[in-house]
């Protein structure tokens, strides 16, 4: 079992004063995984003045006092420690209205979520496991601790943690645990938006993410209903082997694990049900669904309460999915001065995955993508002109060049730079301001 030192002394510490303390919850599964974990937990026998008192000479913040729990700094780093307790009266779904402090370990194990994040380890005790979670560990399972109903009743959040955890951990989640989320889905509502997306895009982010978005679509369809319209859809297409929302998730398993990434191919399809159009032949074509997705997918994740920058990004990759465009320098730099070179990376890899979930006999083949990648790359190692800001002249050049200043100004600078990209004329200062002159 892999601790912190910082986190045996707080234990130590504790037990010295006559308390019992274990390491908790994520640190300890973690741990047990072969991970070595981010942020530790100590749970306490001591209440919070007494632990308090045990690290008077400490940085202590009361970080929740109100519910048990004070982080202490040793060693710099931060450790939450928190009283022994039980969690009463939900009303809201979501948080308890009061809790309970109790001198016994098994009853704050009963109050956590999961079996294996219900497990507690001490150096003196070795692994704590009241509820089975060392067996789940080993066989991959997420299982609710206690009465299911009544766990998702107490917590909704603890639904998307669920699919959250066997996402990431590549787990199944046990039978009765799953009938449970499925029942109590419409909870989800209750809980804050914020909460809902941080957990959506962990899952999303897992290697499991594929397999759970399949089998547990409905709990994605409570707060992301606009989605649910690709659930059996029938794609009419040759190169289509998938409904729409089994081609979506492939998809998301064939894009690295980045956010962005992962919610551009979520959204990337959303509007093809509503853009379908089939011919004589009876074979379905989406023309436009590709910018009218990156609107409802923007849309979408404004509700979400989603960052600006992700915002923007996955409208833009969603919009831009569908462009095909020559595997030559001059249309690619055009497409790196537009979106810049981090997203033309993460475009190519989202093409290549749509293209990945389409039928095998479709795909172009590695080398189709790393040579848009290369070319890419080539640009930017020599340091090529691709955006107004590597033009060798700027407004203020021009403006001392005689030119009046004028709103004509961004227009011609974005013609100096089409014109370089054509390679009509060299990036040179003296030869960009003669080409100015002879602009209508
Ligand atoms: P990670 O930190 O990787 O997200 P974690 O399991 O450590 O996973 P935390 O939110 O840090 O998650 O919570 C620490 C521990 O507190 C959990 O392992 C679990 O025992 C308990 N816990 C957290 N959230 C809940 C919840 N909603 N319901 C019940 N127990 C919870
Ligand atoms: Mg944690």
């Amino acid at each position: 079992m892999y601790l912190s030192n910082a986190c045996k002394k707080a234990i130590e510490s504790l037990e010295k004063a006559g308390f019992e303390a274990y390491a908790v919850g994520g640190c300890v599964r973690d741990s047990i995984l072969g991970k070595i974990p981010t942020d530790y937990d100590i749970t306490t026998s001591a209440l919070p003045d007494e632990t308090k008192a045990v690290f008077k000479n400490e940085h202590v913040i009361e970080t929740g006092i109100k519910h048990g729990t004070v982080t202490v700094l040793i060693e710099h780093q931060p450790l939450e420690i928190t009283t022994f307790r039980i969690d009463k009266n939900y009303s809201d779904n979501r948080h308890p209205e009061k809790v309970e402090f109790t001198r016994s370990l098994k009853d704050d194990l009963a109050r956590r979520d999961f079996t294996i994040n219900a497990l507690a380890y001490s150096d003196k005790t070795g692994i704590i496991d009241e509820f089975g979670g060392i067996s789940d560990l080993e066989h991959g399972i997420i299982r609710a601790v206690g009465e299911t109903d009544l766990r998702f009743n107490e917590d909704a959040l603890r639904i998307m943690r669920a699919l959250r955890f066997a996402s990431v951990l590549g787990f199944e989640i046990e039978e009765k645990t799953a009938e449970s989320i499925h029942k109590n889905r419409e909870l989800l509502k209750n809980i804050s938006i914020e909460r809902f997306s941080s957990e959506l895009i962990k899952l999303l982010c897992g290697k499991g993410a594929e397999k759970i978005l399949l089998e547990f679509s409905d709990v994605l369809f409570v707060l992301v209903p606009e989605l649910s319209v690709l659930k059996d859809f029938n794609q009419l297409h040759f190169r289509h082997d998938k409904t729409a929302f089994e081609h979506t998730a492939a998809v998301i398993k064939n894009t690295p694990p980045k956010p962005v990434l992962r919610l551009a191919a979520l959204f990337h399809d959303i509007a093809k049900p509503r853009c379908l159009n089939i011919d004589e032949n009876g074979i379905g074509h989406y023309y436009g669904h590709a910018p009218i997705g990156a609107f409802i997918a923007k849309d979408i994740l404004t509700r979400l309460k989603l960052d600006n920058e992700t915002k923007s990004a996955v409208e833009e990759l969603v919009r831009l999915h569908e462009n095909r465009f020559p595997a030559e320098p001059k249309a690619i730099k055009r497409l790196l001065g537009k979106i810049g070179a981090e997203r033309y990376f993460d475009l190519l890899e989202l093409m290549r995955a749509d293209d990945l979930g389409k039928k095998a006999e479709h795909f172009p083949g590695e080398e189709f993508y790393e040579n848009y990648r290369r070319i890419a790359k080539e640009i930017i190692k020599k340091s090529e002109c691709f955006s107004l800001s590597d033009l060798a002249v700027n407004g203020k050049d021009l403006i001392s060049a005689g030119i009046p200043p004028s709103p004509k100004m961004g227009e011609i600078l974005q013609s100096l730079l089409e014109a370089v990209i054509d390679e009509t004329v060299p990036n040179e200062k003296a030869a960009l301001l003669d080409f100015v002159k002879k602009l209508p």
